[in-house]
């Protein structure tokens, strides 16, 4: 829908500025998702003077900002997505969903988080007062500062100006890769035909019986609810969209609430501004269709009404910052192991269809119990010092972003790369000649799982805490 082609910009010279330095730090964070929460958590932690940029006015990212409170998977995979009793992610993503389900914002059972989105909220920004990493929002990455092959730094945009912060170590928690683009670094986009996963906006809605929706779904022998939105269109009541549900995320703490994930938008460019804008017109539009379509055909909806659609659009693939390894299909689904491994992945391949509505058809379901090792190397992008990648812009193919890209992983991926920021310097070396033993080391005791030996199994009902890994360092309180 939206048109791939675009005229090239005139251009203007803009002559240079000299610009205020607004901030030295050790580790600069550039986003503050799930990757990078977790990056400056464990930085902070370890000791670096941490500061994270995020446009937006709170952490969490998609999680968040992006209205999303369903994480998954911490365990392998289970059929369909449920989840085993081995749980396979510990570490700052683990802390995270216990920390907002003790808070009483929502459920987690080891295996998925659900909860609301302004919980999640709280809850990271008490850890990062916990850690001390400083936080500035409503500020928008520019530029990479590079000096000899090493990032030294950024440009950065709020309402003060144009700034600059200066930094040791700079993580690209973006999503798109935003700092590594800008560094010169090579980076993939989409698939073979360079088409990327739709994008999604996601919507809060009110007024829903979830025992009569369940029992309807049940009655429908499928929780997707295909034969109704196929039914919907025929009638002339849906423009054909969706045909799937993609996700109705529920949490115990909001019974008559729904997080719906159910708009579908292909074809759009992430980087570009002007497809964002029309995507998210074009969401929105979707939400309040659905909310009409879902009073008419599902029992337990007749007098649901929307809440609200989040700040931004939810986006699922953009750049693909390479690196020192390409993670691709094969490894997964051959469930590879790797002697550098930061920690696991275990999510089917999901690949939203990229130019129609539905799933597309390489999506994989594996069997149960299914995991495999991510290796380091994919944060560490060609060409490039002092700069790390961690969230969905690791290096990665296409099909393995479809599983990688889950939010669990995403935190790993932050972990290591905080984790190594704050070592390297400890060491005086740069991140990629960090050994990566002691980076593995130190994940290990901050209750990050890495390999087989870590793995822990859990029941069904939820384990006493003794019995899952703490990965708080011993120094810090738990907040209660
Ligand atoms: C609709 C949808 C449904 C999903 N469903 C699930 C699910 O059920 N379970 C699950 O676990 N995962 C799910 N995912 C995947 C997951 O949410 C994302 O892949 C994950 O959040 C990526 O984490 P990240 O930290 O890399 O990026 P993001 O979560 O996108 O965070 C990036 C952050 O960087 C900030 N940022 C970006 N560019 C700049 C800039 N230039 N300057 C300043 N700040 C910037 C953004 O504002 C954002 O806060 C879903 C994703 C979508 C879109």
């Amino acid at each position: 829908m939206l048109s791939a082609m675009e005229p090239a910009m005139p251009t203007f010279h803009h002559p240079a500025e000299e610009l205020p330095i607004c901030a030295e730090v050790d580790v600069l964070v550039v986003g503050g998702g799930p990757a990078g929460v977790a990056a400056a958590f464990s930085a902070a932690r370890l000791g670096a003077r941490t500061l994270v940029v995020e446009q937006f006015n709170c952490l969490g990212g998609v999680a968040t900002a992006g209205g999303h409170g369903h994480i998954c998977l911490f365990s392998s995979y289970g059929n369909p997505v449920w989840g085993t009793d081995e749980l396979v992610v510990g570490g700052i993503p683990y802390e995270m969903a216990v920390r907002v389900a003790e808070a009483g914002y929502g459920t987690f059972d080891r295996r998925n988080a659900d909860f609301e989105v302004e919980g999640m909220k709280l809850v990271l920004e008490r850890m990062a007062e916990e850690c001390g990493v400083r936080l500035l929002y409503h500020t928008f990455f520019v530029r990479t500062l590079v000096e000899d092959g090493k990032a030294v730094g950024a440009v950065v945009q709020n309402k003060g100006g144009r700034q600059v912060i200066l930094a040791r170590r700079i993580v690209d928690c973006t999503g798109d890769g935003d700092v590594a683009a800008s560094a010169g670094c090579p980076f993939e986009q989409g698939n073979s035909e360079g088409q990327c996963q739709p994008v999604t906006l996601m919507f809060q809605i009110g007024g829903i019986d979830i025992e009569r929706i369940r029992a309807y779904q049940r009655e429908q022998a499928d929780n997707k609810l295909t034969a109704t939105w196929k039914r919907a269109q025929e009638a002339g009541d849906m423009r054909p969209f969706q045909s799937v549900v993609m996700g109705w995320w529920w949490s115990a703490t909001r019974p008559d609430q729904l997080g719906v994930n159910f708009t579908h938008i292909t074809g759009v460019d992430t980087t570009k501004a002007e497809q964002l804008t029309a995507a998210t017109i074009e969401g929105r539009r979707q939400a309040v269709e659905t909310i009409r379509i879902y009073r008419t055909y599902i029992p337990g909806m007749e007098s649901c009404y929307l809440i609200s659609t989040p700040p931004t659009v939810g986006l699922r693939e953009s750049r693909r910052i390479l690196g020192d390894y390409l993670l691709n299909k094969e490894d997964l689904m051959a469930e590879r192991e790797f002697p550098d491994s930061i920690g696991y992945g275990s999510f089917f391949i999901d690949i939203h269809n990229t130019k129609g509505i539905g799933m597309d058809t390489r999506t994989v379901r594996p069997h149960n119990g299914f995991k495999y090792q991510i290796p380091w190397r994919v944060q560490l992008p060609r060409g490039i010092e002092n700069l790390t990648t961690a969230g969905r812009c690791v290096s990665l193919t296409h099909e393995a972003l479809g599983s990688v890209r889950v939010m669990p992983q995403c935190g790993i991926l932050g972990q290591a790369a905080g984790t190594a920021s704050a070592l390297s310097l400890a060491r005086g070396c740069t991140p990629r000649a960090l050994p990566v033993t002691e980076l593995q080391a130190s994940l290990r005791q901050q209750g990050c799982i890495l390999d087989a030996a870590d793995v822990v199994r859990v029941n069904a009902a939820l384990p006493p805490r003794a019995a899952v890994p703490v990965n708080c360092p011993a120094h810090l309180p738990r907040c209660a």
